[in-house]
């Protein structure tokens, strides 16, 4: 195993929450290193503090490093700098798209503040509309909002920036 490799698996190891992207995709894989034994580390920087995805993440990566030929699979945890949506890259926001998710938009570190500006209107994910009403703030899950399109009638999900 070398550190293409390690990548290739990190690349089919889905996302729990949004199986339509891998965990590289979501951004949160951040070093990835092989020493000539075959032992990898995995750096990784957990999304949402608390995402209870975070163990099956960790679980899931250990599992298909070693299934792959790892001897020894150790995840890091760096918890700075944070993570933002921002790493999501814009194949990733396309995937989510095709799947009914709004994709984030650009992160904002406004803090107390943004919570009470208006934000932009989300863009409908079905039909393209920005005539959409946040109907809450929580979605399927802490990740996510869930929106309603205004135009064809369809609730969606937001991936939420951060
Ligand atoms: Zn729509």
């Amino acid at each position: 195993m070398n550190t293409a490799r390690a990548w290739e698996v990190l690349g089919t190891v889905p996302d729990p929450e949004v199986p339509v992207i891998s965990v590289v995709e979501l951004g949160i894989v951040r070093e990835v290193m092989v020493d000539a034994e075959g032992a990898v580390e995995v750096v990784i920087t957990p999304t949402y503090s608390g995402c209870p995805a975070m163990f099956e993440i960790e679980k899931d990566v250990r599992h298909a490093l070693e299934a792959a030929g790892a001897s020894t699979v150790t995840v890091r945890t760096v918890l700075s700098p944070a993570w933002t949506t921002d790493w999501i890259p814009a194949s990733a926001r396309e995937k989510l798209r095709a799947y009914g998710i709004a994709p984030p938009g650009p992160a904002d570190r406004g803090g107390l503040v943004s919570l009470v500006r208006a934000r932009p209107p989300v863009a409908c994910p079905w039909c393209g509309s920005t005539q959409t009403t946040l109907q809450s703030e929580f979605g399927s899950t802490a990740c996510k909002a869930i929106h309603v399109c205004g135009s064809c009638r369809q609730p969606f999900d937001e991936f939420k920036a951060i």
